[in-house]
């Protein structure tokens, strides 16, 4: 890829589940540096396929991407193992707020940095940032994960994604089933890590209208295929293509953006 500017490129990929369950067909986007890209759609499109597949888990769900390409900063994602990806600075928070429920909230964190070889000073370091971004892990730090809130589970996820200093955070609603000031206050430290430390994010929503709050661009997937990709500004202006793909009604369009 020539163009340096593009961090992650997807092009015209099909994938399918068990050989014959077409999930993706033909569904290509790109990504640039820095910038927080929103993956829109309603249920059972493909957002979440597009996201396993750009961090090559598809084959550990009997799927396959069966033709096209991606890759992250040029490499070819489809022959690198998920792990190594990782290590290049790929991460994903999956969907569901995967945490280790009896682990503490501190130990659900440094599980996410065992991939890399850090010292305990670096640890410390990390887990003081990731409490400066989501304080209510702080004071949750001793508490088993499994008995904390919802939201929390979603802080602790992203924090242990964190500690593994991705350069592309890749996640998978993460709004779902969670209260709207919540889900504001994840955004907003999402955001936040994008403008102060130049993180580049992809989010899967259905929640489109917050995600086109805080995203840059965003991409609409429909049936397995992108059929919309413009700036966010754009998206949030147009009543039509709420309403057509996005399941949106007028009271959108009195939603202002976040400062
Ligand atoms: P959701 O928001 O519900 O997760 P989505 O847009 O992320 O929806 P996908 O989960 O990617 O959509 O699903 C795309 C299609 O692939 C759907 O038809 C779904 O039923 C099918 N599918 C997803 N996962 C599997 C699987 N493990 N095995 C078989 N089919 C699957």
């Amino acid at each position: 890829m020539s163009d340096e500017t593009i961090l992650l490129d997807i092009n015209s990929v099909h994938a399918v589940y068990n050989k014959t369950i077409k999930a993706l067909n033909g569904v290509s986007f790109q990504l640039r540096r820095g910038e927080i890209l929103a993956l829109l759609g309603s249920n059972g499109t493909g957002k979440t396929t597009a996201l396993k597949a750009i961090s090559n888990l598809l084959p550990a769900e009997r799927g396959q991407v069966t033709s096209g390409t991606i890759r992250f900063e040029g490499r070819d994602v489809l022959s690198e193992k998920p792990a190594n990806l990782v290590r290049s600075g790929l991460v994903q928070v999956l969907e569901g707020r995967h945490c280790f429920k009896s682990l503490s909230v501190e130990e659900n964190l440094i599980s996410g940095g065992l991939g890399r070889s850090s010292s305990r000073r670096e640890i410390a370091a990390d887990l003081e940032r990731i409490y400066a971004i989501f304080p209510r892990l702080k004071e949750k730090r001793r508490t088993a994960s499994g008995l904390t809130s919802g939201g929390e589970q979603q802080m602790t996820a992203i924090g242990r994604a964190l500690m593994s200093r991705p350069r592309l955070l890749v996640l998978d609603e993460p709004s779902m089933g969670l209260a709207p000031l919540v889900i504001k206050d994840i955004f907003r430290s999402l955001k936040a890590l994008n403008r102060d430390d130049g993180l580049s994010i992809l989010v899967a929503e259905q929640n489109s209208t917050v995600a086109l709050r805080y995203a840059d661009h965003a991409t609409v997937i429909e049936n397995g295929v992108a059929v919309l990709s413009g700036s966010a500004a754009e998206l949030r202006s147009r009543d039509d293509i709420k309403a057509f793909y996005l399941g949106e009604g007028a009271a959108f369009a009195h939603d202002r953006p976040a400062a």
